[in-house]
């Protein structure tokens, strides 16, 4: 299978809204148009729709994660595109989490990070350094 095939495969295990022919395409973007955090890929549906949906990861840093997550991004005043990110297991929950806890770099999702402690280090709190 192709590197855009198993990717697929692995959004539609995320219940991404994916339609039967969706294909993941490559995204050349001019060196004028690149900016910090554009899109490496898109999805586009059948009849080359655009579904909204890529990441500036590439495909092969995200079938080398161990989870993946969809962020909504707002990207104008009504359009919401769904950004592909690599993720891990959270430690309590086992939810797709992209935080990780300062101390002990464990990944926590933001709801069991509430309940994490470190002994010594008090609440997790805001660093104030
Ligand atoms: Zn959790
Ligand atoms: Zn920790």
């Amino acid at each position: 299978m192709k590197t855009s095939e198993r990717l697929l495969a692995r959004l539609r295990e995320i219940d991404l809204d994916l339609p039967e022919g969706t294909r993941l395409v490559r995204v050349y973007p001019s060196p004028a148009m690149r900016t910090e955090g554009s899109w490496t890929w898109t999805a586009l549906g059948p009849g080359g729709r655009d579904l909204r949906i890529g990441s500036q990861h590439s495909m092969a840093t995200l079938l080398g994660a161990e989870m993946l997550l969809a962020e909504p991004v707002r990207s104008g005043v009504v359009d919401t595109d769904i950004d592909v990110v690599p993720a891990r297991p959270c430690r309590q929950c086992a939810t797709a989490t992209e935080t990780a806890c300062r101390i002990c770099r464990g990944p926590f999702c933001q709801t069991c990070f509430t309940d994490h402690h470190h002994e010594g280090y008090g609440t997790p709190a805001e660093p104030d350094w």
